[in-house]
C-alpha cells in the first residue's frame, strides 16, 4: 500500500463562545479518521483554527473591556483545553487573526481581482447612528412581522420561528446602544459567484464524486439547471469599524467572514509547514497529488461546497479532494435545550467527572457518512457504554489475565496448533476449531474494519466490533476455563494446563486484535490496554498480522475502564440547567447562519400527520389568571383539563385583563415538556394568533368540554 499524503481539517469554530457537546460530533469523527489514517501508516496532517474576526468579536472584546485580540487569545486557550480534554489531537490548532492567514486573504483577493472576478456596488444596510456603526442582521431587534413577539434578533423569530430580513422587523432598535437605526448605503466588495467560470466549474465539481450524494442533490438544486444561472455574487466586505483584516487597497473595508475564515485553514497548515518543514505548495498547489478533507456541519455546506472550491480554483489552488458533511446533534429527540439542561458543554462534562471516550465511543456508534442528524440520548448512552464496553471489551482482558498471572506468571503460552493428538471431539480439537473462529475470525475482518473506517461508517464499525467482542466472550464462556483452572491446583486431577494456557493466550490475542480495532475511537483507554498487554510501542495497523510471541510477558490487570452511574447523566443536566428564567439558546453558529441568505420559508416544512398527532392538543378551562409579580408579558394561567389542573405561564398580558378569562375556554398543548422559568414550572403552552398588531387567544365552540382531544 502506498504512503498517502493527506491533509484535514474540522469547521473553524466561533470564538465567541463555548465548545458544546453538538460541536463535538465533528470533531470526534474528524479526530477518529484522522488516527485511523495516522495508523495506517499515511502522512497526515489535521489542522483547525478559531475563526476570530468579526463585529460580535469587536463588540464583546468592548463590553468587557479588553482587546479583542485578548479575548480571542482566552477563548482559543478555553477552546484548546475542551478538545484536548476530548482527546481530539490537532497537529496545529491556531488563530484566523494570524500573519499566515492575511496573506493567504490578500494573495486570494488579489488573484480573484485580476482575474476580474471581484466587483463592488452600493449596499443598504442599517446604521446605528448613536454607535456610528454598520449593524450586522444579529444586532438589530424589533417585533416580529408575523406573530409581533417583542424583541426578536433581525433574521430570524424565537417565537414563531420565521425567518426574515431585518428590514421586515416592526419598531428595529439597534441591540447595541438601543438607537433607532437608519438605512445608510456604503460600498461593498463582492466575489462573483453568478461569473460563468465559477458557474461552470462547479457544475462539474460538485457532481465529481467530492460530495456526498445528498448534498450533491442539494448542490444542483441551488445551481439549477444547465444554463441557468441560480447564484448570486456573495459581499465579502465590511465597513469600519470591524475586527478583522483590513482590505489592502480598500481602507476603511475590511474582509468579510468568507475571505478570512476558510482562508483559515490555509494559515492553520502553513504554520504548521513552517515549524516542521512540511511543503506547504506541495499540499496546496493546482496540480497538487495530495488528499485534502473537509469536515463540516452541513448547514455551512453551500459555503464549502459552492464558494470555497469556485475560490480557490480561480485564485489558482487547489480544490477540496472532498467534502464530508454531518447532521446535527439533538439530545434526547429534541434539540439541545438550556431549559431543560441538555444544552451541555464540554467543559461541564469533564467537570462532572465524566470520562469523556464514553462520549466518543457512543458518538462513534451513531456516526455514519450521511448528513443524517445524530441523537445522544442519555439513556442509551449510559445503557451502550457500560454494556459494550465493560461488560464486553474490557471483560476479556480481565477475565483471562487473572489465570495467567495466578498460574502462568503472567506469560503467554503458545497459540500454533496441532500440538495435541487427541481424538476429535476432545478439548483440544475444540480449542482448534474455536481457535480458526475466533482468532482467524478476528483477522480475516481487518480489511472490512479498514473499509468502514475509510468510509467513515462508524457505527458499522463499532457493531462489528461488539460482534466479534461477542464471539471472544462465548468462546471463554464455552469452554469455561474458570473450571480448568480449579482442578489445575488439585494435584490429583492436574486438568489440562497446556489447554488452560492456550484458552488464556488466544483470549489475550483477541484482546490485542480488538484493541487495534477500536484504537481510533479510545485512543486513552487503548493506550492503557498496550501497557496492560505490554507492548513496547502504540499499534499500528499492520500490526493485525503479528501475534503475542510465547513467553510474552504482560501485566497484571488495572482496571481499564468505569461504568457509568446514571446519577453522574442527572448531575450534568442539572448542572446546565439555568438557575433563572431560560434565555435562548446562544447562537454560537451565528456567522454560519447570516450564510444561509437564501433559506427564508415563510412556511415552514411539511410534516406528516404522525408528527402532528405527537402534539397532544386539549380543551382547557382558564379557572384562574393573575398577574405574576415582575413579569412584563405575562399571565399565570390556571388550567383545568379534565383529569388535572395544570399552571402555564402566557405571554399574553399585553391583550388581556386576567380577570376576564376566568371561565372562558381554550386550547393548550398538553404535552409539552415543562419549562422551568423564573417565577415557576409552566406545564404547557395555550394557544393564540398574533400577527404583530393583536394577539387572540384560541376557544372551542360551544359544547366543548375541558379535557378533550383535539385532532
Ligand atoms: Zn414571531
Amino acid at each position: 500500500m502506498s504512503k498517502r499524503k493527506i491533509l484535514v481539517t474540522s469547521a473553524l469554530p466561533y470564538a465567541n463562545g463555548s465548545i458544546h457537546l453538538g460541536h463535538l460530533v465533528e470533531y470526534i469523527q474528524t479526530d477518529i479518521w484522522v488516527r485511523f489514517q495516522k495508523m495506517q501508516g499515511h502522512e497526515v496532517h489535521y489542522v483547525c483554527a478559531d475563526d476570530t474576526h468579526g463585529t460580535p468579536i469587536m463588540l464583546r472584546a468592548e463590553k468587557e473591556g479588553i482587546t479583542p485580540e485578548a479575548l480571542i487569545a482566552r477563548v482559543q486557550k478555553e477552546h484548546e483545553r475542551d478538545f484536548a480534554g476530548f482527546h481530539v489531537e490537532f497537529d496545529n490548532y491556531y488563530t484566523t487573526h494570524s500573519p499566515e492567514t492575511r496573506h493567504y486573504s490578500e494573495d486570494i483577493y488579489a488573484k480573484l481581482k485580476t482575474a476580474g472576478l471581484i466587483t463592488s456596488r452600493a449596499v443598504e444596510q442599517f446604521y446605528d447612528p448613536v454607535k456610528q456603526m454598520f449593524l450586522p442582521d444579529r444586532f438589530i431587534k424589533g417585533e416580529c412581522p408575523k406573530c409581533g413577539a417583542k424583541d426578536q434578533y433581525g433574521d430570524n423569530c424565537e417565537a414563531c420561528g420565521a425567518a426574515y430580513a431585518p428590514t421586515d422587523l416592526k419598531n428595529p432598535y439597534s441591540a447595541v446602544s438601543g438607537a433607532i437605526p437608519v438605512k445608510k448605503a456604503s460600498e461593498h466588495f463582492f466575489f462573483k459567484l453568478s461569473d460563468n467560470r465559477c458557474v461552470d466549474f462547479l457544475r462539474a465539481w460538485t457532481t465529481s464524486g467530492t460530495l456526498q450524494p445528498e448534498a450533491a442533490n442539494k448542490m444542483r438544486e441551488w445551481l439549477g439547471e444547465a444554463g441557468e444561472n441560480k447564484l448570486s455574487d456573495w459581499d465579502i466586505s465590511r465597513d469600519a469599524p470591524y475586527f478583522g483584516f483590513e482590505i489592502p487597497d480598500a481602507p476603511g473595508k475590511y474582509f468579510y467572514v468568507w475571505l478570512d475564515a476558510p482562508v483559515g485553514y490555509m494559515g492553520s497548515f502553513r504554520k504548521l509547514c513552517d515549524d516542521k518543514g512540511i511543503d506547504f505548495d506541495e499540499f496546496w498547489q493546482k496540480d497538487s497529488t495530495a488528499e485534502l478533507y473537509h469536515f463540516i456541519g452541513k448547514d455551512i455546506l453551500y459555503f464549502h461546497a459552492l464558494f470555497w472550491p469556485a475560490m480557490l480554483e480561480n485564485a489558482g489552488y487547489r480544490t477540496p479532494s472532498k467534502i464530508f458533511a454531518h447532521g446535527f446533534l439533538t439530545v434526547n429527540g429534541e434539540k439541545m435545550s438550556k431549559s431543560r439542561g441538555t444544552f451541555i458543554t464540554a467543559e461541564s462534562y469533564l467537570q462532572q467527572g465524566l470520562n469523556p471516550e464514553w462520549l466518543r465511543y457512543y458518538y462513534a456508534a451513531k456516526l455514519n457518512a450521511t448528513m443524517e442528524d445524530i441523537d445522544l440520548n442519555l439513556e442509551d448512552f449510559v445503557a451502550r457504554v457500560n454494556s459494550d464496553l465493560v461488560g464486553k471489551y474490557i471483560n476479556i482482558a480481565s477475565r483471562a489475565s487473572g489465570i495467567l498471572h495466578k498460574h502462568f506468571q503472567g506469560k503467554i503460552g503458545n497459540m500454533v496448533l496441532g500440538l495435541h493428538t487427541q481424538g476429535i471431539g476432545s478439548p483440544t480439537e475444540n480449542i482448534r476449531e474455536y481457535r480458526d473462529v475466533v482468532l482467524e475470525k478476528l483477522v480475516l475482518h481487518a480489511d472490512s474494519i479498514a473499509r468502514l473506517y475509510e468510509q467513515r461508517q462508524y457505527s458499522a464499525v463499532t457493531r462489528l466490533i461488539m460482534e466479534l467482542t461477542d464471539n471472544v466472550n462465548e468462546w471463554w464462556n464455552d469452554l469455561a476455563p474458570w473450571e480448568l483452572s480449579k482442578n489445575f491446583s488439585k494435584p490429583k486431577n492436574p486438568g489440562d494446563p497446556e489447554l488452560l494456557l492456550r484458552v488464556c493466550s488466544v483470549v489475550i490475542e483477541s484482546f490485542r486484535l480488538l484493541t487495534l480495532y477500536i484504537k481510533p475511537i479510545l485512543p486513552e483507554l487503548t493506550k492503557n490496554a498496550e501497557n496492560f498487554l505490554g507492548l513496547d510501542r502504540e499499534l499500528k495497523f499492520e500490526d493485525v498480522n503479528l501475534h503475542l510471541s510465547e513467553g510474552h510477558q504482560i501485566n497484571p490487570y488495572q482496571h481499564l475502564i468505569t461504568r457509568i452511574d446514571p446519577k453522574q447523566i442527572d448531575a450534568m443536566t442539572e448542572a446546565n440547567k439555568p438557575a433563572l428564567a431560560p434565555t435562548s439558546d446562544t447562537h454560537s453558529r451565528t456567522r454560519h447562519a447570516e450564510a444561509q441568505q437564501h433559506a427564508t420559508a415563510p412556511i415552514t416544512d411539511i410534516i406528516s400527520i404522525d408528527d402532528f398527532t405527537k402534539i397532544d392538543l386539549r380543551v382547557a378551562r382558564i379557572v384562574n389568571a393573575e398577574h405574576v409579580e415582575g413579569a412584563d408579558k405575562l399571565l399565570k394561567l390556571t388550567l383545568d383539563i379534565g383529569t388535572e389542573q395544570r399552571t402555564v405561564f402566557a405571554g399574553i398580558k399585553s391583550a388581556y385583563d386576567p380577570e376576564k378569562l376566568k371561565g372562558r375556554l381554550t386550547v393548550m398543548v398538553a404535552n409539552l415538556a415543562p419549562r422551568k422559568m423564573k417565577f415557576g414550572l409552566s406545564e404547557g403552552m395555550v394557544l393564540a394568533a398574533g400577527d404583530g398588531n393583536g394577539l387572540y387567544l384560541l376557544g372551542p365552540d360551544e359544547g366543548a368540554q375541558p379535557g378533550m382531544r383535539i385532532k
